[in-house]
């Protein structure tokens, strides 16, 4: 059967359309500058990195050495401890954030698991899958977790060991959980088992390089971090890292080797392509390449603040986000432009490719069609 040409046509509407939604793409924290042509012949083999990326395996057509590379770079920028840190690339924050609370559910079985209610929508959901008690704390008018409220909930509930998830940088608001002064209240508390995991997803990327972070990494007390691949660094095949302390996976290693193999990771099969895109990237910046590009976003971020305010629109954004919150608006502008709405606020976010003359169409759209309520 010849149907070469109606698959070529099929192609080529598909791709058109995938450019012309690329021009409005401004809501979501995905940078789509990259050139990852090097790499496409390796699109030919089997590539899969099945099991633990530190430990051999007999399927050897792998990325193996490469992953552990990216996995080195992300524990350098995180302050891992180093040579007892493990991790792995995954296939993307939620599947980081799925493993930071395994492993924490696993080092404290009798635990209440607390998050904030900007967490990202992926976690209760994980929470559930994971059968763990949880409570969901209030957020603040920023974005950040109510540290009040944490307070008063961890008193009620001395009796249980908690885990804190924190956010680095909250889907909506781009808000930077305060770890020091979670830490404080622990210490308040006297309480001493506990664990922390912290969703990086965007800010895991921007923190690192700029000049007064927030802190995020293992050095400010966390467990462990998962960030996003394909959102700051960009890449055609979501993707991500999960970072812990080794002595927490070896816990879980131990009782999976009683089945038989070294399986650290949650699927079995693993994407071989995305570790090595992660690494060239990672070739390609440098440290001082993404400190410029975030450096760029985080400039572009305070333009579209002022472009916003002056144009009589509350925009804002938070110390070191990317991130600029605005009211919602009307359906004629959602219509045009992909912009993330949570009731009463959106957002746009300042990647890489997102110009100045974006912001200005889309302020101007705004302007001329102002939302009705
Ligand atoms: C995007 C995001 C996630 C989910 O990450 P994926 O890579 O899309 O799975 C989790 N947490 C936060 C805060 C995010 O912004």
């Amino acid at each position: 059967m010849d149907n070469s040409g109606s698959v070529a046509k099929k192609l080529k509407g598909l791709r058109e359309e995938l450019e012309s939604q690329m021009r409005t793409f401004v809501g979501y924290p995905c940078n789509t500058v990259f050139d990852y042509s090097e790499i496409f012949p390796f699109l030919n083999y089997s590539i899969n990195n099945v099991g633990d990326p530190f430990v051999g395996s007999t399927y050897r057509v792998t990325t193996r050495e490469i992953e552990v590379e990216v996995l080195r770079f992300f524990a350098d920028m995180t302050h891992a401890p180093k040579e007892n840190f493990w991790g792995y690339v995954t296939n993307g924050g939620t599947e980081g954030n799925l493993y930071g609370l395994f492993l924490a559910r696993e080092t404290l079985p009798d635990a209440i698991a607390y998050y904030s209610e900007d967490t990202h929508y992926s976690v209760s959901k994980n929470l559930r899958l994971l059968n763990m008690k949880n409570i969901m704390i209030r957020a603040q008018e920023n974005g950040e977790m109510d540290y009040d409220d944490l307070r008063e909930t961890l008193r009620l509930h001395r009796d249980s060991p908690p885990i804190i998830f924190v956010t680095i940088g909250t889907t909506m608001k781009g808000a930077v959980d305060n770890i020091g002064e979670i830490r404080k209240i622990l210490r308040e508390f006297a309480i001493q088992r506990h664990y922390i995991h912290a969703d990086a997803a965007l800010s895991g990327m921007i923190l690192p390089f700029v000049d007064d972070p927030q802190p995020f990494g293992f050095s400010s007390g966390i467990d462990s971090i998962s960030i996003s691949g394909h959102k700051m660094i960009g890449a055609p095949i979501p993707c991500g890292i999960v970072l812990a302390n080794k002595r927490n996976v070896d816990r879980i290693a131990r009782s999976v080797e009683y089945v038989g193999a070294l399986d650290t990771t949650l699927t079995g099969s693993r994407n071989g392509i995305s570790p090595l895109m992660l690494w060239y990237a990672i070739q390609k910046h440098g440290v001082s390449g993404f400190r410029e590009m975030v450096s760029q976003c985080l400039e572009n971020a305070e333009y579209a603040v002022k472009v916003f305010r002056d144009n009589g629109i509350n925009a804002w954004r938070n110390k070191n986000s990317v991130t600029v919150v605005f009211p919602k608006p009307s359906g004629a502008v959602l219509e045009k432009w992909q912009i993330a709405v949570s009731g009463p606020i959106a957002h746009i976010i300042t990647m890489p490719h997102v110009s100045k003359s974006q912001i200005n169409e889309l302020v101007q759209d705004m302007v001329a069609n102002p939302a009705t309520e």
